[in-house]
């Protein structure tokens, strides 16, 4: 499998200098160049680079301010950026790193040391991306695990606390689960979750709502700028998904098949993070559909 080409913006205000490093790169990699330090942020920000190699000495805003200002901005602070500067000093190259540089390579530039190190950042910055994925995937069903969902719900309870909207969110509970364990086995309970969260994810429709596994066999639906209507509707669709599957359950009390209750809460967030409580007001309502026979959606 050939590796897709990295992009790679190249910030220099000596166009001669843009030449010889793109003329080094350009077989392995894409590159886009900037001449000043203003267009090289607008460029970062715009095209998201996998890389960025920074000329230190520049008119109006050197490289550190630069990088600095990379480093400052939550959509640019992950690129790697490796200093290119024809000052030698060790103190340059400590400013370098300090200002969030990775790297430091000296002109007149060697094309093989260059191509080398860019080799290895692009690597690392691969195998950080991955890690961070993984870290936010659940194993067993491939949907978001409680981890993402802790981070998005403290982030979307700040943003909707901030535009006053309100957010909601479904606590999913699998009916008689420990039954169908018992009954079916344990791996057959694994692909009964598998296929839970597959068809629950499935009735996403926008971008920033995320179904998450809670734990166990309980799940997350959290629906930013969503009153209780909308959220109620979602609940539904999520239940009748479920239904949709028919996966023979013939433990359950509920029915032959395998269902779910939901409970489904809604807050409009204050200041302070208080995200617990959306999720103790969700499990109310699960509590509520668990006593009332199960296969029902809970809002108290
Ligand atoms: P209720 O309708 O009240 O929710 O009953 P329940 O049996 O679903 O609830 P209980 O909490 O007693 O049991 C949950 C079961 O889920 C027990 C546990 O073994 C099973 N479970 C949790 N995680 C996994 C998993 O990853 N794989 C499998 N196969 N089973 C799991
Ligand atoms: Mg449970
Ligand atoms: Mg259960």
């Amino acid at each position: 499998m050939t590796e897709p080409r990295s992009k790679i913006l190249v910030v220099d205000d000596v166009p001669a200098n843009i030449k010889i490093i793109s003329a080094i790169l350009k077989h392995e990699h894409d590159i886009i160049v900037a001449t000043n330090g203003m267009t090289a942020l607008e460029i970062a920000r715009l095209e998201l680079p996998d890389l960025i190699l920074l000329d230190v000495m520049m008119p109006n805003m050197d490289g550190f301010e630069v990088c600095a200002r990379l480093k400052s901005d939550i959509r640019t602070n992950d690129i790697p950026v490796i200093f290119i500067s024809a000052m030698n000093e060790v103190e340059d190259e400590a400013r370098g790193l300090e200002a969030g540089g990775l790297d430091y390579i000296t002109k007149p530039v060697n094309p093989a040391i260059v191509r080398a190190r860019v080799r290895i950042h692009l690597e690392l910055k691969r195998q950080r991306d991955l890690l961070e994925r993984i870290s936010m995937i659940d194993g067993l069903t491939g949907i978001a695990n409680r981890r993402r969902l802790d981070d998005v719900l403290g982030r979307e309870w700040r943003r909707c606390h901030r535009s006053g909207s309100p957010l909601s969110l479904i606590l999913v509970d699998v009916d008689f689960f420990k039954n169908f364990n018992d009954h079916c086995g344990h791996l057959a309970g694994d692909e009964c979750l598998k296929k839970v969260a597959a068809a629950m994810a499935g009735q996403i429709r926008r971008a920033a709502d995320l179904v998450a596994r809670f734990g166990g066999e309980e799940f997350t639906c959290l629906l930013p700028d969503t009153g209780p209507d909308a959220a109620h509707a979602m609940a539904v669709r999520l239940r009748d998904a479920v239904t949709a599957l028919a996966i023979e359950h013939p433990q359950s009390v509920t029915a032959h098949y395998v269902t779910i209750s939901l409970g489904v809460a809604t807050l409009i967030p204050d200041d302070g993070d208080q995200s617990a409580r959306l999720i103790d007001i969700a499990d109310r309502g699960l509590y509520w559909a668990k006593q009332n026979g199960r296969n029902q959606i809970g809002m108290v």
